[in-house]
């Protein structure tokens, strides 16, 4: 299964915020948006980083509670691994766990086209083993 089937499911929608913006206002964003991590993005739209609960818990535990009215580009990981809609979802999840992150942003051509959590990641390959388990138990009472 590729990454197209799970944005088909689940849109387009990404969440982000901009770089000048503070910890607390992201914090307040994440909560509010039920979500854990925000794009970082320019005025043209392009993607300046990727922050999500882990940078804010880290500059907290550093700076602490000073720090939620640090910038947003302070904290950011600027290198943002992305993945198309043609990358297969074991694929993703390798890149996830070789690069200790839950999120990857789908883009092509420059254009975002959406963002993937562990979360759709796990749910997304439990509903296929179901299928395949049902198949296998249909096929098996019909033999
Ligand atoms: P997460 O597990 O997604 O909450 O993120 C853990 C750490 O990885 C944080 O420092 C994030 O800024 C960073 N991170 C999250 N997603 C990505 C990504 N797609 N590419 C690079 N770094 C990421």
């Amino acid at each position: 299964m590729t990454v197209a089937r799970i944005l088909a499911v689940k849109g387009r929608d990404v969440i982000s915020t901009q770089p000048h913006r503070t910890l607390r206002e992201v914090a307040a964003l994440l909560s509010e948006k039920n979500i854990g991590a925000v794009l970082v993005s320019g005025a043209d739209g392009q993607i300046l980083g990727i922050l999500s609960e882990r940078d804010i818990v880290c500059a907290i535990a550093s700076g602490g509670a000073g720090a939620l009215e640090d910038a947003v580009s302070r904290h950011m990981t600027a290198r943002v691994t992305t993945a198309t809609r043609d990358t297969h979802v074991d694929e993703i999840m390798e890149c996830m766990t070789q690069g200790r992150f839950r999120h990857v942003p789908i883009v092509e051509k420059g254009e975002l086209l959406g963002i993937i959590s562990i979360g759709d990641v796990v749910k997304h390959r439990i509903a296929e083993i179901e299928h395949e388990a049902k198949v296998l138990k249909d096929y098996i009472a019909t033999a």
